[in-house]
């Protein structure tokens, strides 16, 4: 796999591009405030993957919301970039957040996930990007943060 230097905003408009069916048929608002400026070295694609999952996710949360908004926004913190990707559905419940980033862990039913999603996207973050993959809930709704 080659790493190269690439610009965050260029991977966020590629999965929003990906994507841009689904969430416009689901009528998500999506707000988007990243730096033209923040760029990584590492694995493009497989990154903007991880865009692509956690996105998938949150229009998934968001199917039967009257407000479904998504707000990625990105934020320098010392040397590193955090990316945050946040809706506004109804978080995940203290019982589950643990086990989310396992192998095959999902709530939905066969076919519509296998679980697999976020434990490959926090092992390309982590073991490939040497950066960290988080979850939190927020008064709205559940928030990743990709910090590389
Ligand atoms: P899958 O999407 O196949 O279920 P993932 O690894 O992508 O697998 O996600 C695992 C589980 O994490 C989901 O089944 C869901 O319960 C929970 N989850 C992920 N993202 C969100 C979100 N934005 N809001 C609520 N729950 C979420
Ligand atoms: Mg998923």
């Amino acid at each position: 796999k080659t790493s190269k230097e690439f610009y965050i905003f260029q991977s966020v408009d590629k999965a929003l591009i990906i994507l841009g069916n689904t969430l416009y048929k689901n009528d998500i608002e999506i707000i988007v405030d990243v730096s033209k400026e923040d760029k990584l070295f590492g694995l493009k694609e497989e990154y903007t993957q991880v865009l692509i999952s956690i996105i998938s996710n949150a229009i998934y949360a968001l199917k039967e919301k009257k407000s479904k908004t998504i707000k990625i926004i990105s934020k320098k913190l010392n040397n590193k970039v955090v990316l945050s990707i946040e809706d506004n559905a109804d978080g995940i419940k203290e019982e589950i957040i643990s086990k989310i980033f396992e192998p095959y862990f999902t709530t939905k039913h066969q076919f519509e996930g296998t679980g697999l999603g976020l434990y490959i996207s926090k092992s390309i973050i982590e073991n490939s990007m040497n950066g960290s993959l988080n979850v939190e809930n927020t008064k709205d709704g559940a928030k990743f943060s990709i910090i590389i």
